[in-house]
């Protein structure tokens, strides 16, 4: 049966959540330990084995992985971090709460990721890291990124609060650069309900950021509850309450087995998309570059607005009103009231940026999505295309 979650035939997401996950969340209420402990780093260890990573320290979100490793690597008032417009405001927030500035890159059309080209362009004397985005799973062109970062000693810090499970020229996403970030928020391709991870080749880095994640105490904090705990902590800093929970760690531990199987389940969803929406000329299916491999968090549609009588918001209320769930990624940042007022961006600074955000639809795509939900999805669109397309106007006025 399909869920009708939100009243919609299709909804926009829905998590894969199974009776594994919820056997694995009792089994911890029961053993009494309710925060991190062993099953956290249990879930790091398998964590940091599936992507091929050296270190994995399990944060509360992704947010606090992006602000822990820009703080382990030293970013502070005045220093930039290039990063694209085209992304969720944690990926800025995060270097702003170290004082730090954002410095907006353009993107490139074709994937929506940072412009490689466009970065370079911004590099200053005052340029701290690079922080690139994987739009909706699929790698950035970490070559020409690594290539930039290398030529003005950048440290390179990966958001892949969509990438997981991605891949770059065969290595997977997370064992690449020295620092990468995940999300398992709710919507997410791993979802822990909230949590996050950061992986890094850097040892002395995931000390630092163990240490900060639980109130800047010395090493293994948590132990102190434990059998083999002592009373006595040292306080080495003013750290965070970043810390992931051995709840979170059952799930993660679920979901992680599950982790291809759902990739390839959502792979399904994408491969029926191109073959039910390739003949449609006013939708603009995703580029799938060759070297790399995608999680396919996301379904990145393109409309042709100059082949449609409706706008992007018009054309999600008519998905809407056919009961398809569907979202826009992302309002670029130049546009929202806190960077334009803290930062001095405006409309136009970006305009690739721009142009792709007044024409992109993020289609329904999920593990459990069942076949008669994709046929729903592609039946909607095509009615819409075939009652708004400019074409059909002509071609009536013609036939009278
Ligand atoms: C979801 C998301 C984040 C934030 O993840 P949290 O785990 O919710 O902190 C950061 N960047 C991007 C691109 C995201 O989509």
């Amino acid at each position: 049966m399909i869920n009708t979650a939100a009243g919609l035939l299709v909804p926009f997401h829905r998590a894969s959540i199974g009776e594994d996950e919820i056997l694995a969340v009792s089994e911890v209420l029961r053993s009494g330990w309710l925060t991190m402990g062993a099953r956290t780093e249990e879930f790091e260890r398998q964590f940091a084995k599936y992507v091929g990573a050296q270190h994995a320290v399990a944060l509360s979100s992704c947010t606090a992985a992006l602000h822990l490793a820009l703080e382990a690597i030293g970013i502070g008032p005045g220093d930039e971090v290039l990063l694209p417009t085209t992304t969720f405001t944690a990926t800025a927030a995060s270097v702003i709460y170290l004082g730090g500035r954002p410095v907006l890159v353009d993107i490139d059309p074709s994937t929506m990721n940072l412009d490689p080209e466009d970065a370079a362009r911004r590099v200053t004397p005052r340029t701290g890291a690079i922080l690139p985005v994987h739009m909706s799973g699929q790698p950035c062109d970490l070559a020409a990124i690594h290539t930039l970062a290398a030529e003005h000693g950048l440290r390179v810090i990966e958001d892949a609060a969509h990438a997981l499970p991605a891949s770059y020229r065969g290595q997977f996403v997370g064992a690449v650069s020295e620092f990468t970030a995940f999300s398992f928020y709710a919507t997410k391709t791993l979802t822990t309900g909230e949590g996050g991870m950061v992986t890094t080749s850097n040892a002395a880095a995931a000390e630092r950021m163990r240490m900060m994640r639980l109130h800047g105490i010395a090493r293994d904090a948590w132990k102190r509850y434990s059998a083999q705990g002592s009373w006595r902590y040292e306080v080495m800093e003013a750290g965070h309450k970043y810390n992931f929970t051995d709840l979170q760690a059952a799930i993660g531990l679920v979901q992680l087995k599950k982790c291809n199987a759902m990739q390839e389940a959502r792979q399904r969803v994408a491969q029926r998309y191109f073959a039910g929406l390739e003949q449609i000329d006013e939708v603009e299916l995703p580029v799938i570059r060759s070297d790399r491999k995608s999680s396919w968090h996301l379904f990145l549609l393109r409309l042709h607005l100059e082949k449609l009588e409706i706008g992007r918001d018009e054309f999600i209320e008519e998905l809407q009103q056919r009961g398809i769930g569907s979202s826009v990624h992302f309002i670029p940042l130049h546009l929202h009231p806190f960077y334009q007022r803290e930062f001095g961006y405006r409309p136009g600074d970006f305009p690739k940026a721009e142009a792709e955000y007044r024409r992109c639809i993020s289609l329904p795509i999920f593990p459990t999505m069942q076949a008669e939900e994709i046929e729903q999805v592609i039946l909607a669109l095509t009615d819409i295309v075939q009652r708004r397309a400019k074409r059909h106007r002509t071609k009536r006025y013609a036939s009278r």
